[in-house]
């Protein structure tokens, strides 16, 4: 499956979206479902408030991902353990604005183990 990536502006200097990318060519984390995955395209939010996240989520759709996929940078805080305060409002105006015929996954990978002080 062609899978379009969404990921966080704010991250973008601290992380290369390597653990995205290996977890969807490798069919880990939330892509299980569908298996090794193609990546067709990787964007940021655009930045806050995350509005362009739906216009960006339908030019991925439109070059070719079959589903969108939310990076756990947005929804699960990775790397830095902070979540998008906008996420829900993302995920919910994406998945209003291309139907049911897309799937949209709410992670890429799980978050890595809190570590201990
Ligand atoms: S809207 Fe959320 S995902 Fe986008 S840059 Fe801001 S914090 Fe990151």
């Amino acid at each position: 499956m062609k899978v379009g990536i969404i990921r966080c502006r704010q991250t973008e200097e601290i992380c290369g979206s390597t653990s995205c990318l290996a977890a969807a060519a490798k069919g880990k984390g939330a892509f299980g479902p569908f298996g090794p995955c193609e990546v067709s395209g990787i964007v940021s939010c655009g930045g806050c408030p995350g509005k362009s996240a739906v216009a960006r989520a339908r030019m991925l759709k439109d070059q070719g991902a079959e589903a969108i996929v939310f990076a756990s940078c947005i929804t699960l805080g990775t790397p830095i353990g902070f979540p998008c305060p906008h996420r829900d409002m993302m995920i919910q105006a994406v998945r209003r604005k291309l139907g049911d015929g897309v799937p949209v996954l709410e992670y890429t990978h799980p978050a890595p183990p809190e570590k201990k002080s």
